[in-house]
Order: C-alpha cells, then sequence, then structure tokens
C-alpha cells in the first residue's frame, strides 16, 4: 500500500502474542490515516490503545512528523500526538499502525524493528522516562532508536500522565500515557529500515514542493515565539522534515537541558513561574511524565485525579489525520497541494471531499 508501510501490529498482551496484519487498500480509501484510521481500527478492537501514523507521516511532505495515539477515555474516543522523529520511526519501523490490547500480566516494553514486534518483560517499572530511553537505547543497541516511555505519572494512571518522546514531552493532551500504564506498557521502541513507496513520484514531489515554498515564504523565525525564551536558548531544533524549528533547547542548572515544546512552556508560565524557572520545572515534568497544564509541581502531578477530555480543535483532526503537524497551521498551509500529495502517493481517488468526509466523523 503506497505511502504506508504494510503491515498493523495487533499485540495481545494478556497473551503475549502478535498479530500480522495486511493494511487493506480499501481500508486506506475510507480512512486515510492517523486519527481517522485510529478510530476505525478503535471499532474493532474497543479495549485498545491504538498508535497510527497519517498518510503522509514520515515522507517529503513539510511537517509531515505526526503520529496520533487514540483510545477510549471516560467512554469517549481521544487523541493525543507524538512527532519528533517517532511518527516516521514507527512507520518505518514496518508498522504503519499498532494496536494494544489486553494488558500484560507484568510490565513489558514493546520493540518494533524491521517488522518484527517482539514484547519483553522489563523490570523498567520505576524508573524515570530519561532513564527508561537511555536503558533500551543501550539493551537494544542503536543511539537512534525512538521511543514513546511513560513515568511514574503514567504509572500511577494520573489525570496528568504525559507520554514522552525519548527524553521530551509530546502533546498527550488526553493523558493517554495512563492508559499505557494500565496495560502494564512502561514503552515502544522503534526503528526501521523501512520504505514508504510513492505511487506518482513527480507529482508527489511537486505538490510537496508547493506546500514548502508556501510554508518557507511565511516562517520568519526559529524557536518559539515566547517572551525571554530566545535570551536561554541554546538552539532551536526541528521535527522530522520541517521548516518551522519551533523546538528551544534550553540549557538548565543542571549539565542537562531540556527541549521544550512550546504549549507546556507557556502552562506553567501561567502558574506564575519565569521562564528559566519554567524551562527547569518542564525538565523533571518530563522526566517524571507529567503534563505541567495541570499544575506546577511535578512531584504533586503525578497522583492526580481524573481530567475531562480534550477533544481536537479546529482543524485539528485534519492535520491529525494527515500526520502533519497542526502547528504550522497558522502559516496557512497549502491545503491543495496537500490532497494533491496524498492522491499521488497513494494512487488513490481520494479528494478535498473524502478527506473532509473522513476528518467529520471524528
Ligand atoms: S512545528 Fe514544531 S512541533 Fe511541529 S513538526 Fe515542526 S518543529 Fe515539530
Amino acid at each position: 500500500m503506497e505511502l504506508y508501510t504494510d503491515l498493523i501490529a495487533v499485540v495481545d498482551l494478556e497473551e503475549g502474542e502478535v498479530e500480522e496484519v495486511d493494511i487493506e487498500e480499501e481500508f486506506i480509501e475510507k480512512n486515510i490515516g492517523g486519527a481517522c484510521a485510529n478510530t476505525a481500527l478503535l471499532a474493532q478492537y474497543p479495549d485498545a490503545v491504538v498508535l497510527g501514523t497519517g498518510v503522509l507521516t514520515g515522507t517529503l511532505f513539510p511537517g509531515s512528523a505526526l503520529g496520533v495515539m487514540t483510545a477510549k477515555k471516560n467512554g469517549t474516543v481521544c487523541h493525543s500526538a507524538f512527532n519528533w522523529f517517532s511518527g516516521p520511526e514507527l512507520k518505518l519501523s514496518g508498522f504503519s499502525f499498532v494496536v494494544l490490547k489486553g494488558k500484560a500480566e507484568n510490565p513489558v516494553y514493546l520493540w518494533l524493528h524491521d517488522e518484527i514486534a517482539d514484547i519483553e518483560s522489563t523490570d523498567l517499572w520505576g524508573k524515570t522516562t530519561w532513564d527508561t530511553t537511555s536503558w533500551l537505547r543501550e539493551e537494544l543497541g542503536e543511539d537512534r532508536i525512538q521511543t514513546l516511555v511513560i513515568g511514574e505519572g503514567g504509572e500511577k494512571k494520573s489525570g496528568a500522565a504525559l507520554l514522552v518522546n525519548n527524553y521530551w514531552g509530546t502533546d498527550d493532551r488526553n493523558g493517554l500515557a495512563a492508559l499505557l500504564g494500565e496495560k502494564n506498557v512502561k514503552g515502544i521502541a522503534m526503528r526501521g529500515m523501512g520504505e514508504v513507496e510513492i505511487s506518482e513520484p513527480e507529482d508527489f514531489i511537486s505538490a510537496a514542493e508547493d506546500a514548502l515554498t508556501g510554508l518557507k515564504s511565511k516562517i520568519k523565525k526559529r524557536g518559539a515565539p515566547v517572551e525571554g525564551l530566545d535570551a536561554i536558548t541554546q538552539r532551536a531544533d526541528a521535527c522530522f522534515n520541517c521548516p518551522y524549528a519551533c523546538r528551544n533547547f534550553v540549557k538548565t542548572g543542571t549539565d542537562e537541558g531540556v527541549v521544550i515544546f512550546e504549549r507546556h512552556l507557556r502552562d506553567l508560565m501561567a502558574h506564575g513561574l519565569d521562564v528559566k524557572k519554567a524551562a527547569e520545572t518542564l525538565q523533571t515534568c518530563y522526566q517524571l511524565g507529567v503534563n505541567p497544564a495541570y499544575g506546577k509541581d511535578p512531584k504533586a502531578l503525578t497522583t492526580l485525579g481524573p481530567q475531562p477530555v480534550q477533544p481536537l480543535e479546529g482543524k485539528e483532526g485534519w492535520y491529525y489525520t494527515l500526520g502533519v503537524c497542526p502547528i504550522l497551521d497558522q502559516f496557512g498551509i497549502d491545503e491543495d497541494a496537500a490532497v494533491r500529495a496524498v492522491a499521488a502517493g497513494t494512487g488513490l481517488d481520494i479528494s478535498a471531499e473524502t478527506l473532509d468526509d473522513a476528518v467529520s466523523r471524528l
């Protein structure tokens, strides 16, 4: 299936078994990808946590870094996003979608690599997200492994639990890290050398270039536009194939540092912290795997009660389906180019209306 690697991993945590299911053309034609495809898979496996990639994730299309996690929380289907390099790495591991069903008897991690999905027992429970990622990379012998891990927040099923990608926070606005904690899943490690095939390469590249040209003409700055942040920033980084380097790396008081996700920093500043203190606190939040939207005391956030579902807003469903970062929306992404890229990439008869119809079902 063009624009995807071929498999869905259906992981039965209770039995410790993985079933590999082919991705059918009809499934993509109807559900496109990302949040829409995840929702369709969740209808088949209602108790599951589903990880999925958008139809454009991991391609030449600008900003195509997004992966999506979907599950039911308080009976409502909801979504959280992860980016950096983890969305593309999930796709290139050979599994464009992963369904985690049931609950492992004891803590495990999942190792996705080259179309192989291993469920491994682990004694990482109780470790910080940082120690977990470092251990996984060392154990699995590869520094470029991307991880999605939980910390104390997820283990304690906190309402403020936050999924962490390697060492940094994701946009896990719905605290789905707590559902991984419920399933006894400490983390997912991903690495792959898979390839994404393109049905009509010239048309796809032309559409991606059009979108990139439009974005570049409007992006004037590197780094997140937060007052005082430039003064403590060492460098600004970008996720996979993104023209807007909005991720500030800030050295904190220790030898370490933190890659900022703008909304998290603003949340801490709204709780009354100055920018430097907010960056330092954010580092601890990421180590413990908690979301500062709910307070400024990271330790207290590891035991927070249930929080309401945060639905997708505005055009987010569209971005979450394509696998493109919604932060780029502020620059007026070329929607026609995105639809042309999907049609040329998949070779399917997908139009703006088809896409809107899928997104309207979210
Ligand atoms: S806009 Fe920022 S968060 Fe989004 S993909 Fe680009 S660098 Fe990553």
